[in-house]
């Protein structure tokens, strides 16, 4: 038995380097199998893909197998030791092959003398890419932890291989669609909503609209060098770029950025994209040319795709071309591409947030159809100003126009004068100076014997240090599903633990509520819903009903969750329940994780302490059914609000109606606080309407206790907390409000 086996999961430096050693697809895929034969500990290792098209298994790459092989072997799913690996989504471990009952020889792969036979299933999300297989002389020789092993390995390499497979079908030739592009006069400033705070100044970059081919163009006034070794000069820059990125997204984002580039490594190094581009230049085409026409043929493919992760390709081919024609001009190179630009962007993912943001970008501007919670959530935490505009003609603004985006107020000012943009200057200015040493207690005595707990909503890791920096001891909310959608797969087990235990790591003292994956809604994993796209996704299989439906997914989160937080306050926060059974049935799959890990002598957390969101009205008539089952629950305004109202969250036109002092709302949360009181629940408020002094005086007067919000709502929330009288008469404000039955009259009374 191989001691590390467990251990064995390749290293982010090991990933990065297999795009530096190869020089096409198919090299990618030999350096990968190579890679996981050293880390396996054995002579013989192949991946074979799935073929959409035909649905066979094909051998596409292998170290030890004969290489005429590659691309020659098929199998059916069930067929041999691999396609049964791939047909029951399982690891198989065999001792010895020919004793297996599905065995299939193939004659002349040279495979004759190995054996022992390891092969896992490569599963992107749902998807099912291939397979990974293994193979040694010895008999018998893999165990269990190989197969631990190997199955974390092929969830890391998921995403790559799936971008690799992307890149191979980009290699057969297609016809190009030329882009249209139509243009009108803009009005110098536009009204849209606000989506994260800031200011925001500099040039317009649109990415156009999705399915309208968003092309890359050359700066007319720039000076770009010619000839070869320009162009390779450029090439290498780039790639030398791109990896100080990762490196400082490793930084900055270990729980999703670490290769959030890679799809820009593979096709930097790929020889039919790069290779084509060099061929072109060689045949005395002008280097800058060479770039653009060869981008652009390929963002001609995949803009027009369905698919949302294949679109993502086209927008990250655009980011490629771009860089490397900075990088074949006269002038000083720098790492942030996109420094003081503005993104203007009809649909843009949450990846795709962090890799501009990552290269600077000061603003962004969607449009409001591709508004997503997540999408505001990842701007609070990266700090980026966000506004969505209504009007599409902004998507063929021309390049490098001057904008000002102010996201206090949800308006974008196209090339405005000196004067007012000196005035934003200044407030930029002065809002980055607001609250930088502000720090709060977490515990803040408003009254004798009466405290209020401040906690905060984490989105991304890098959240952890802002709240630390403010003096937060506990975490509300984590939002679990942020490293699922940004890396738009599911991180295995091991990726999970990680990322769990550095927030356990920072924050041991206080509580942490983890919350269980919420996806669904607006919050789509992209790679989900293409392939199945409901007709109603705020009704649908969202947040504890995709998981209960996927229960490896929810074991795998939860045992990741329990073996984190072992030595930690743990706490895990069941999202978007509606009823009873939801809760035990997932109370009982804590439970099984928990006797699983003990059975393996796995420590771990064996009594997280177990609770709810409040979010659907229907918790609201079995909250003593409820309150029974549970150790704590925790009210999400912004979807309690958006379900008892009907009131889509994200939705621009109905903005106004989505109201907090709704008299219905305002009754419901009571009665929560009122039963939770009297079955001394601990209770918690984690939705953005507490940010808001009138409505923490209701809650206070409700007599909720606990608030988690965004960390940078925390310096607001203390200093409400702190003013000499705020506690006092919260209880009779409280029951002025909840005596009047409507909107109009809730709104007298608080103006
Ligand atoms: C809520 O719904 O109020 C909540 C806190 O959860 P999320 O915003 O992540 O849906
Ligand atoms: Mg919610």
């Amino acid at each position: 038995m191989k001691e590390k086996a467990i251990d064995l999961i390749c290293s982010v430096a090991e990933l990065s380097s297999l795009f530096e050693r190869r020089q096409s697809i198919e090299g990618f895929l030999d350096e990968t199998v190579k890679l996981i034969a050293e880390h396996m500990e054995t002579d013989l290792c192949s991946i074979y893909l799935l073929n959409q098209e035909t649905g066979m298994l094909v051998l596409r790459a292998s170290k030890g197998l004969n290489p005429g092989a590659v691309g020659n072997v098929t199998l059916a799913p069930g067929e041999g030791i691999t396609g049964t690996a791939l047909k029951q989504l399982r690891p198989i471990i065999v001792p010895k092959g020919t004793d297996f009952p599905n065995f299939k020889h193939i004659p002349g792969i040279n495979e004759e003398e190995f054996e022992a036979f390891l092969a896992v299933p490569i599963l992107h999300g749902l998807r099912r890419i291939g397979v990974i297989v293994c193979q040694h002389k010895k008999i018998n020789y893999f165990n269990q932890r190989d197969a631990r092993a190997l199955t974390a390995i092929a969830a890391q390499m998921a995403a790559m291989i799936e971008n690799a497979i992307l890149l191979m079908e980009l290699h057969k030739e297609r016809p190009s669609a030329p882009a249209v592009k139509k243009k009108r006069s803009l009005p110098p400033i536009m009204h849209g909503q606000k989506v994260t705070s800031g200011i925001a100044l500099g040039k317009s970059y649109s990415l156009g609209r999705r399915g309208t081919n968003s092309t890359l163009s050359i700066d007319k006034n720039a000076h770009y060098m010619t000839g070869i070794e320009a162009f390779q000069t450029a090439v290498n820059l780039t790639r030398q770029q791109i990896q100080v990125l990762q490196d400082q997204l490793k930084e900055n984002f270990a729980d999703v950025g670490s290769l959030i580039f890679h799809a820009h490594l593979l096709m930097l190094t790929d020889e039919a994209f790069s290779g084509e581009m060099e061929q072109l230049i060689r045949n005395g085409q002008v280097a800058s040319e060479a770039v653009v026409s060869v981008v652009n043929r390929y963002i001609d493919i995949f803009a027009d795709s369905d698919a949302a992760a294949i679109r993502e390709k086209a927008q990250d081919l655009k980011d490629l071309g771009h860089r490397l024609l900075l990088n074949l001009q006269e002038q000083d190179k720098q790492n942030e591409d996109y420094r003081d630009s503005i993104i203007i962007s009809s649909e843009l993912f949450p990846s795709e947030l962090i890799k501009f943001a990552a290269q600077g970008a000061a603003g962004i501007i969607v449009h409001k159809t591709s508004l997503t919670s997540h999408l505001k959530i990842l701007g609070q935490s990266i700090k980026i100003p966000i506004v969505s505009l209504d009007n599409k003609d902004i998507f063929n603004i021309d390049e490098g126009t001057s904008i000002i985006l102010d996201g206090f107020q949800g308006t974008v000012f196209i090339e405005p004068d000196t004067a007012t943009y000196d005035q934003f200057i200044k407030l930029a200015d002065e809002h980055s100076m607001l609250d930088a040493d502000m720090q709060i207690e977490p515990l803040i005595e408003v009254a004798p014997g009466e405290t209020v707990a401040l906690m905060a909503n984490i989105g991304l890791l890098g959240d952890l240090q802002i709240a630390r920096g403010y003096g937060a001891d506990s975490i509300g909310l984590y939002r679990s599903e942020f490293p699922f959608l940004i890396r738009n797969d599911f991180p295995s087990e091991e990726e999970q633990y990680r990322i769990y235990h550095r927030i356990f790591s920072e924050f041991n003292e206080g509580p942490v509520y983890m919350r269980i994956l919420d996806i669904g809604g607006d919050k789509q994993l992209g790679f989900l819903t293409d392939e199945d796209p409901e007709a109603n996704p705020f009704l649908g299989l969202r947040a504890i009903r995709f998981s209960l439906k996927n229960s490896e997914i929810l074991e795998t989160q939860i045992r990741a969750m329990l073996r984190a937080g072992k030595d930690g306050n743990l706490h895990i926060m069941i999202p978007f329940v509606s009823s009873i059974e939801e809760v035990r049935d997932v109370k009982e799959v804590i439970r099984q994780a928990s006797k699983n890990l003990s059975e393996h002598g796995i420590e771990h957390n064996y009594k997280p302490k177990i609770g709810i969101m409040i979010e659907l009205p229907s918790t609201g008539f079995i909250l003593e059914e409820l309150a029974r089952e549970v150790d704590f629950m925790s009210i999400g305004t912004n979807d309690l609000i958006q379900y008892l109202l009907g009131v889509d969250r994200t939705n621009a036109r109905v903005a106004d109606m989505f109201n907090p002092f709704h008299p219905a709302v305002l009754r419901f949360i009571a009665r929560v606080a009122d039963v939770c009181n009297e079955q001394k629940i601990p209770l918690s408020v984690c939705g953005d309407a507490a940010v808001n002094r009138n409505m923490l005086r209701f809650l206070l007067g409700s007599g909720i206790r606990n608030f988690s919000v965004a960390p940078s709502s925390l310096p607001d929330m203390y200093k409400w907390l702190k003013e000499e009288h705020f506690f006092n008469g919260c209880s009779n404000f409280k029951q002025d409000l909840l005596s009047r039955g409507s909107s109009e009259e809730i709104k007298k009374i608080l103006n």
